[in-house]
């Protein structure tokens, strides 16, 4: 998918324009406005936002009742440096999400994207040992297949090849493990004669190292970017936490994509009843509004910082800023409000079905997969083989443009197979999507599954 760069002036004119333009999508236009799961582009033409941008706008575009607190907000005052003073809004959300999460999750820390806040995460959970005496525990084990950001040390965990082969000179050489793909078992089982073997990997990965080397492993509950909402088998995650319990090491969970109902619950990882001893929130904190993200720590984990050296060494000048902490705030009630957590999880077993029908319907969607309004589609080549497209095919980037050619937002992500090249989409539309406009979303997809199988001439 071609990425918007940056702009510059173009021979003299004011005019801005892209500095690399996408040469993939002759459709990039620039957006006017958004009202609910609707957009418009510059010629009026409607778009239904099928996957809240890149999973960010879980509320919708628009609502009125987050522009009136941002307005507020506004009046009052929108930044303050936090070491010189502390504000309401930032102590009330902090406040809110203690309520929120499960377990003693009580303690948040607020960036502003979620790299700064996976970025943060690694670096309480280094700073937990060190106040501890145990300075060599430092490395991190995370999954081949996932995404956890795009600054060197959350990209260092991440496994998406195609962003990170420039940089891999900068990055860390950290351990990763096999993740829960079983519609590509890596070991060639099935669930549940497997008896988890991608879970058991993480205690053979330790021992090789040293529990006494490593800080934390991270994951993502249901793995968005880097793999198309793969979603655990049961069991799966209790043995990881289990390992981590038993080695004495932290438990981060990366619910940037996947927190704050997304999935149907608060926290995707209270689908599997784990609470992490870390989590990284972003996206759908703020819901698009501002940006916004945050790590929030528990109790045990942050009881030696306390008592130690007293501050979490790190910080960004924007963070905890009263305007976006505000918007936090008023996107957490708004979602309280409307019982979209719950709504979430009725719509997403709804959208589930829709798109398992066209599983039935189109032979190159190999798999459909998700929780609550989380949902990817993988294609194939071949359903018997479960064969991927060739990677200069460029299947995924193909149908992501027909999609919105007919007035449809997917988000383009892969399954990292033979590098990357394995073809997913993500589904997921605001939370407060209608019935009758998901089914206008799947009408749209249907169409365009057709055009492309028809481009295809499968
Ligand atoms: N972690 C996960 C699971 C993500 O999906 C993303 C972004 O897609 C990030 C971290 C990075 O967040 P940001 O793009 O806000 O830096």
């Amino acid at each position: 998918m071609a990425l918007l760069l940056g702009w510059r002036k173009e021979g003299g004119s004011v005019m801005k324009s892209f500095l690399i333009k996408p040469v993939l999508d002759e459709n990039y236009k620039k957006i006017s406005h958004g009202k609910g799961v609707f957009l418009y582009d510059e010629d009026g033409k409607r778009y239904i936002d099928g996957s809240s941008g890149a999973v960010t706008c879980s509320i919708g575009h628009g609502v009125e009742e987050i522009i009136e607190v941002m307005n507020e907000q506004a009046q009052k005052i929108s930044f303050v440096y936090r070491s010189h003073f502390t504000n309401e809004p930032a102590e009330k959300l902090a406040e809110e999400l203690a309520r929120v999460l499960p377990g003693s999750l009580n303690f948040s820390f607020f960036v502003n994207s979620g790299s700064e806040a996976v970025e943060t995460a690694l670096k309480v959970a280094l700073q937990y040992w060190q106040e501890k005496g145990q300075y060599r525990k430092t490395k991190i084990i995370s999954r081949w297949m996932s995404y956890h950001g795009i600054t060197i040390g959350s990209l260092s965990l991440s496994g998406h090849t195609d962003r990170r082969f420039r940089f891999v000179p900068l990055l860390d050489t950290s351990p990763t493990i096999h993740p829960p793909y079983c519609y590509r078992c890596p070991y060639d089982l099935t669930y549940p004669d497997c008896q988890l073997k991608c879970a058991a990997e993480l205690e053979v990965a330790i021992k090789r190292i040293g529990a006494d080397h490593i800080a934390a492993f991270i994951a993502e509950p249901v793995i968005g970017a880097a793999g198309g909402a793969i979603t655990p088998p049961h069991g799966y995650y209790q043995r990881l936490k289990e390992i981590c319990g038993k080695h004495n090491i932290l438990f981060i969970a990366d619910e940037v994509m996947t927190g704050i109902g997304r999935t149907g619950k608060m926290l995707a990882s209270e689908h599997w009843n784990f609470v992490p001893d870390i989590v990284a929130l972003g996206k759908g904190l703020s819901a698009g509004y501002t940006p916004l993200a945050a790590a929030v720590v528990s109790d045990h984990v942050m009881e030696p910082i306390v008592m130690g050296s007293k501050m979490i060494m790190s910080g960004h000048t924007y963070s905890a800023n009263p305007q976006s902490t505000a918007v936090g705030l008023a996107v957490l009630n708004y979602i309280e409000k409307n019982q979209l957590v719950s709504e979430s999880l009725r719509k997403g077993s709804i959208l589930l079905n829709e798109l398992r029908k066209l599983q039935v319907k189109y032979s190159i969607v190999g798999e459909v997969r998700g929780v609550g309004m989380l949902t990817g589609m993988e294609f194939v080549s071949d359903i018997f083989k479960r064969i991927p497209f060739r990677k200069e095919i460029n299947l995924t980037n193909f149908i992501v443009m027909k999609a919105k050619e007919n007035g449809l937002i997917v988000y383009p992500s892969s399954t990292g197979i033979e590098g990357d090249s394995g073809d997913a989409i993500l589904i997921a539309p605001p939370l407060t999507i209608t019935e009758e406009e998901l089914q206008l979303l799947i009408d749209l997809l249907d169409k365009t599954l057709y055009e492309v199988e028809k481009h295809l001439q499968v």
